[in-house]
Formats: C-alpha cells, sequence, structure tokens
C-alpha cells in the first residue's frame, strides 16, 4: 500500500509537522477509507503533548474520522466503495472476550487497539489516526454515517458524540430529568444537544459569560457562570445527573453539592492532574461519582442513528491542517466553536 500523507507530533514538545506512515494492505476483513475529515479532540492536544504520560512518539493523532471507502476486502459485506463511513477511537479489539462479546469493547480484557497512540492487537505495530489521508480498519469498527448529516459536522460525533451519549443513556437521562452540564467546549456542546434531545431540563455551567447565547442556542434551558462561586450556592441539590467535560483541574466538591440525593457526577473531562474528593460530600447525600470512556461500537452506531434520526451534528471550525498546532493554542484558551474540524484535502501529497 503506497505510504500515506500525515501530520504527527515527533515529541511532546515539538508542534505537529508532516509525516508519512504505512498503512498496511487491506485484509480480506479491512475496510480502506481516504479520510474527508478529521475532528480535533482535546485528548488529541493531551496525547501529542504527552499530558497523559502515556505518549508513544511519532505520533498522528485524530480519531473522530469520516471518510469514502476506497476499497475493501474480499470478506467485507456492510461497506461498498464509494460509500461514507467513519472511524471512532478503536481500531480493534479481541472481539472475543466477556466486555467485547458484550459490546463494550473498550474494555476488552485484552486490551482494544486505540485508533491512534496504541498498538494493533499483535501489540507491535504502532496505530496511527486521522491527521492522515487513508486508514484502513476492520470492518467490525467501521460506522455507517446516517444519511443527511454533514459529514464534516457529523465527524466529531465519533468520540465528543459518543462519550456524552453513553453515560446519558447509562444513567437513563429521560425527559423532565435535570441535568448540567460543565465546560461548553466539544464534548460540552454535544452533551447540551444529545441531552435536550432526551428530553431532559439542561442547564449549561460555564467559565465563560460570552458562551452564554450558544447554550442556549444550542439547546440548555438555563445558563451559569461558575467562576465566582456563587452558581453552586444557588443550585445546590438541583440535579439528577452532571456530565463533567472539564479539560483542566478543578474542584469537585463544590459540583457534588449541586447534586440532589441518589444523584450522580459522571467525569468525562480527563485532566492530568488528580483531584481531591471528601467523602462527605459524597455520604450526605448518598451521591454516585462516576466515570465514563467513550463508548462501544453497537453504541457508538446506536449514538450516530439517534443523531440521523433527530439530526444533531458538531457545529464546527473547518481547518486546514497547516493550521492545526495554532487551534491547539486556541483549545489551551477554550477558544473554540465548538469543534474544530481538519478538512484532509488541504494535506498535501495526499
Ligand atoms: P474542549 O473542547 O477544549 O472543551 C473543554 C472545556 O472545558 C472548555 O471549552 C471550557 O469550557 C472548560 N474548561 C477548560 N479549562 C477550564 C478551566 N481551567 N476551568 C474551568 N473550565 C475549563 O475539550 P473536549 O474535546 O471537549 O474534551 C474535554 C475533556 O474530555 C478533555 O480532557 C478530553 O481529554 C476528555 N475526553 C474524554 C473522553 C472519555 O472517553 N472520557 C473522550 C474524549 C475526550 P467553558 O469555557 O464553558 O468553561
Ligand atoms: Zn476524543
Ligand atoms: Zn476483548
Amino acid at each position: 500500500m503506497p505510504r500515506t500523507a500525515a501530520y504527527a507530533a515527533h515529541t511532546a514538545k515539538a508542534p505537529l509537522q508532516p509525516f508519512t506512515v504505512e498503512r498496511r494492505e487491506p485484509g480480506s476483513r479491512d475496510v480502506v477509507l481516504d479520510i474527508l475529515f478529521c475532528g480535533v479532540c482535546h485528548s488529541d492536544l493531551h496525547q501529542a503533548r504527552d499530558e497523559w504520560g502515556n505518549g508513544i512518539f511519532p505520533m498522528v493523532p485524530g480519531h473522530e474520522i469520516v471518510g469514502r471507502v476506497s476499497a475493501v476486502g474480499s470478506e467485507v459485506r456492510r461497506f461498498k466503495p464509494g460509500e461514507l463511513a467513519a472511524v471512532g477511537c478503536m481500531v480493534d479489539s479481541c472481539r472475543d472476550c466477556s466486555q467485547c462479546r458484550s459490546g463494550r469493547e473498550q474494555f476488552c480484557e485484552r486490551g482494544m487497539a486505540l485508533t491512534y497512540n496504541g498498538t494493533e492487537m499483535d501489540r507491535k505495530t504502532p496505530t496511527y489516526g486521522g491527521y492522515s489521508s487513508r486508514i484502513v480498519v476492520r470492518e467490525e469498527f467501521v460506522l455507517r454515517l446516517p444519511e443527511g448529516l454533514e459529514p464534516s459536522a457529523a465527524a466529531p460525533l465519533l468520540c465528543a458524540g459518543i462519550t456524552t451519549y453513553s453515560p446519558l443513556r447509562r444513567f437513563n437521562c429521560k425527559p423532565g430529568d435535570r441535568v448540567g452540564v460543565l465546560g461548553l467546549g466539544g464534548l460540552g456542546h454535544m452533551a447540551v444537544k444529545l441531552a435536550a434531545a432526551m428530553g431532559a431540563e439542561v442547564t449549561m455551567l460555564s467559565s465563560s459569560r460570552a458562551k452564554e447565547a450558544d447554550a442556549r442556542r444550542l439547546g440548555a434551558h438555563a445558563f451559569e457562570l461558575t467562576r465566582d462561586g456563587a452558581a453552586f450556592k444557588k443550585l445546590g441539590g438541583r440535579f439528577d445527573l452532571l456530565v463533567d467535560t472539564i479539560s483542566a483541574p478543578h474542584d469537585l466538591n463544590q459540583e457534588l453539592g449541586l447534586l440532589r440525593p441518589e444523584g450522580t457526577l459522571v467525569l468525562v473531562g480527563a485532566p492530568p492532574e488528580p483531584t481531591p474528593v471528601s467523602a462527605f460530600s459524597l455520604i450526605l447525600a448518598n451521591r454516585r461519582l462516576a466515570g465514563s470512556l467513550i463508548g462501544g461500537v453497537a453504541e457508538t452506531q446506536e449514538m450516530l442513528d439517534f443523531c440521523g434520526k433527530h439530526r444533531i451534528v458538531s457545529e464546527i471550525e473547518l481547518i486546514p491542517i497547516q493550521k492545526i498546532n495554532e487551534a491547539y493554542e486556541r483549545l489551551v484558551k477554550g477558544d473554540v466553536r465548538y469543534r474544530f474540524v481538519i478538512d484532509l484535502a488541504s494535506l498535501e501529497g495526499r
């Protein structure tokens, strides 16, 4: 298979720059995608800068991939050349353990194959993500894009969408529930749209006053500024469910105080530093603190179909790949409305 044009971080300190990767020749169950668009997740930045301490370099980030099928292996039945298709945060798993069989491939007992910053299941071959012109993926890990969704704006559903859809479903978000979303970035704006579509009464809790009008336009019924702490007093004991998407360290005890008895705070934001939690924040009202990691393959397809039905896509700023380092700087400042998506047509040598 010809060498594939890409952008990579060569070290945690280096800006991303042009790079080429070898993609494997497609096997009988593989799908080859010519990548059209790839979303820019804050996890790309955490990993490219090795903030989580697990970086494998050179690293080609990108796990919100939409492309056109250019070839399929002889046994592939679900995809045909010319169709649009998508790939999210995983490209394989053992497909056989109890977690995989129950649709939770992200918890595969042998370890999933991450789309990038990981290895294939042979545990030797490095995986490279969507900041590239082409990817080769096992059929089982390729998703179908519903008709009618704009491909560039649908790309962020593959991580931001599923990462917020999965906990909303797991904690039974339903009409009338009071749901709070913390942090209005890529994940946060999807959480607002999805919770509103599920019928919840959604409150946006943001540190940015300038995002209020957007929050309401996205579907939030209320907006509270979290900077001065007054919101935490005013809204104490109010929420059934809180979805925390904040990428930087912050006070979880304050947030837990917003929950009604038996309410749940679910963390999806992944700041690198640990945060202390007082036992009393949980004990005094039987509150629950939970985490959530992306979602399984079937649930990701379910989320895409839900978004197709409700016409939900991401609000995006389309960028050429040459602007990726600038986009990372803006992400650090919370200056994103609300997802950067790379137009891979800009990648030279594709
Ligand atoms: P993003 O677009 O950069 O959004 C993060 C938002 O957090 C910002 O827009 C900002 O919202 C808020 N924020 C940032 N710094 C803050 C600070 N110091 N204090 C208070 N609020 C702050 O990031 P994203 O792509 O949505 O990702 C969010 C987090 O989720 C990242 O840590 C990412 O790694 C993680 N993630 C986890 C999973 C998973 O499976 N669990 C999957 C994908 C991503 P406001 O301006 O509204 O305050
Ligand atoms: Zn992501
Ligand atoms: Zn498995």
